[in-house]
């Protein structure tokens, strides 16, 4: 799809749903997180937002999270009152029964691609720049990139000629990448969309550090998530 077209409006509900999967360890959720998907719904048109927590990340030990309950029901809490945000278990890890697993974007995707299968149904990834400068080392993110748009949400102090580097040359639809507009990538088969009208300094690490040292949250993070961190005495 073009990158023109991959913008295109919600007008077009009949051709098909507009949807993206946001996933994150979500440790705290926070205002920067709502930012974004609030940023990318209005550009995108998108039909609904699924934050998508992960219960067993592939970098990170488990075991330095709190427990995967904990951090859904915030997501949950968050997405209250957002019409097309959806808190989503597609990741919990433990579905099938045969304890935790790690889950894999690619994974998600495929799932996620298997429910909107419809004619003109459109799914992108969304993300920060951060994390798509790590995309390296996800696995089979080349094929990842194939599956898929990719909407990459500015942060702080983070440049956007950077993006470019961390696709591999042959995904490049072009030997420029040149696309039809200048905050696009395009591949051969997907776009990678750069969201640079979020400008939010708010991360995870800063809230647990606050909570740690016994600091207010309050403005960082959705009121119904600081009451619930309070209520569960978490990150103390
Ligand atoms: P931590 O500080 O623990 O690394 P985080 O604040 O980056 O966490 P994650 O749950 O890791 O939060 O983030 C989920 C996704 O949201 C990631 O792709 C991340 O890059 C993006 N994101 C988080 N905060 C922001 C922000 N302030 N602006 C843009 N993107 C963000």
């Amino acid at each position: 799809m073009s990158a023109k077209r991959a913008e295109r409006g919600r007008s077009g509900k009949a051709a098909g749903r507009r949807i993206a999967l946001f996933g994150g360890t979500f440790d705290p959720i926070h205002l920067g997180h709502l930012a974004v998907a609030r940023a990318a719904e209005r550009r995108f048109r998108l039909d609904q937002v699924y934050f998508i927590p992960v219960g067993h990340p592939p970098h990170k030990p488990a075991s330095d999270l709190p427990p995967f309950e904990h951090r859904f029901g915030m997501v949950a809490l968050a997405c209250a009152g957002h019409p097309r945000f959806v808190a989503s278990l597609a990741e919990s890890g433990s579905s099938d029964g045969a304890g935790p697993h790690v889950c894999y974007s690619v994974d998600t995707v495929r799932l996620f691609r298997e429910q909107f299968n419809r004619a003109g149904d459109h799914l992108y990834f969304l993300l920060g720049a951060d994390s798509f400068l790590d995309l390296a080392a996800w696995k089979d993110y080349d094929t990842l990139l194939d599956l898929c748009d990719f909407i990459v949400a500015s942060r702080p102090g983070f440049r956007s000629d950077t993006l470019r580097q961390v696709i591999p040359p042959q995904l490049l639809a072009s030997p420029s990448g040149a696309a039809p507009e200048s905050r696009a990538i395009a591949l051969r088969h997907t776009s990678v969309f750069l969201l640079d009208s979020v400008d939010s300094r708010v991360s995870a690490t800063d809230v647990r550090r606050r909570l740690e040292h016994g600091r207010s949250i309050h403005g960082l993070v959705p009121p119904r998530v600081e009451e619930y961190i309070n209520k569960q005495a978490l990150y103390r």
